[in-house]
């Protein structure tokens, strides 16, 4: 065992005050509160152990003559010095008042459902929201109305109970919450009857939201304060919208683009013509070229959705798949026949997967 003079770091003719000092000192560096390390603990349990020997005059003694005294025998060295743990850690032992029933109430989140033309130009809502509401009764003061809070006589109003409490460091006062006001310091003697004292009751309300163009699913709209109310009256916390698209039966979206693929026939696609497409937000012509190709995209500008930040929209971009006719009349057959004959076609010709039709949508809808 090492020696106690050295533990604590004092010459052997150390006055009681420089001894104290000196505990002083490495209990401050050494406490585990302060200092949380595994050797730490160990450094302190034998400069404790030291102390406790050293500041005991008839302990001291023995242990000068040659007798180390019982480590750990015995309580006799381990009252009297709270004076020390004050010092250290009176702060953290300073009580603290009775805590507050009012509270802020807790978020709350709510899925809202839109469709993708609602998104376009963004939609309102009336959105019912079953959450906590401010008690009319008592306005939230828990109280029947003409009552109030009464001192708690426990704990005075303090909202705590104090407790003497045997340590290695001696007697320590503790503080726990009043079991009787559960650390309000005041009792509620007449609670109010419609909300059981709660100062606040479950109902359900009708939230006026205005979703706004271009969000998207997962997008979190928040409403400060429309939230729940908080015990005794306490503010409301925030309303969260989780916004989710419904997948549309003809519209994909892309960013603000939106996508459709447009069947153009065989002969549409080789002569031209004007197509009319119903768009989510009202009819669009777009303008097919003689010898459309499929695979190719028609952009028809700022028809998509208005952008979430920032002015302006995305484009409506279809992509083209010409129809090859099936069913054919004789008369039909003999036509393409004729066709076929006035036009020398280019055999079948194979190339690169990567290049050709199906990478070149994807390339052109996503690039
Ligand atoms: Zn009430």
């Amino acid at each position: 065992m090492a020696d106690h003079y050295e533990v604590l770091g004092v010459s052997r003719d150390a006055t009681p005050d420089e001894i104290k000092k000196a505990y002083r000192r490495l209990a401050r560096e050494l406490h585990p509160d302060v200092n949380p390390g595994a050797e730490a603990s160990e450094r302190f349990k034998s400069v404790t152990h030291a102390y406790d020997v050293l500041s005991d005059a008839k302990q001291r003694q023995q242990y000068d003559l040659g007798d180390q005294g019982g480590f750990g025998g015995g309580a006799q060295g381990f009252g009297g010095f709270g004076d020390i743990f004050e010092t250290f850690f009176g702060g953290a032992q300073q009580t603290r008042g009775p805590r507050s029933r009012r509270e802020r109430g807790q978020d709350a989140l709510i899925r809202v459902e839109v469709g993708l033309d609602e998104v376009i130009f963004g939609t309102h809502r009336d959105i019912e929201v079953d959450t906590a509401v401010v008690c009319q009764t008592c306005n939230g003061s828990c109280c029947q109305p003409g009552t109030s809070p009464v001192t708690c006589d426990i704990c005075g109003g303090s909202g705590s109970i104090q407790r003497a409490v045997r340590s290695l460091l001696g007697n320590v006062m503790t503080s726990s919450p009043c079991g009787t006001c559960r650390g309000y310091g005041t009792v509620i003697a007449t609670p109010c009857v419609t909300c059981q004292g709660q100062g606040r009751v479950r109902a359900r309300r009708t939230v006026p939201v205005d979703i706004p163009a271009g969000v998207d699913t997962g997008v979190r709209l928040q409403m400060p304060g429309s939230g729940e109310s908080g015990p005794a009256g306490g503010p409301n916390g925030d309303l969260y919208l989780e916004i989710k698209v419904k997948n549309h039966d003809v519209f994909s979206r892309n960013g603000d683009d939106l996508l459709a693929t447009l069947a153009v026939s065989m002969t549409d696609a080789i002569l031209g013509t004007t197509a009319k497409i119903e768009a989510l937000d009202g009819d669009v012509e777009v303008e097919i070229k003689p010898g459309l190709q499929s695979g190719e995209i028609l952009t028809v500008k700022d028809r998509g959705v208005s952008k979430l930040r920032g002015s302006g929209r995305g484009d409506l971009r279809v992509g083209v798949q010409v129809v090859t006719p099936t069913k054919l009349s004789t008369k039909e057959r003999d036509l393409v026949q004729q066709f076929a004959a006035s036009k020398k076609a280019p055999a079948p010709e194979l190339s690169h997967f990567q290049q050709g039709l199906f990478a070149r949508l994807r390339d052109k809808f996503l690039g």
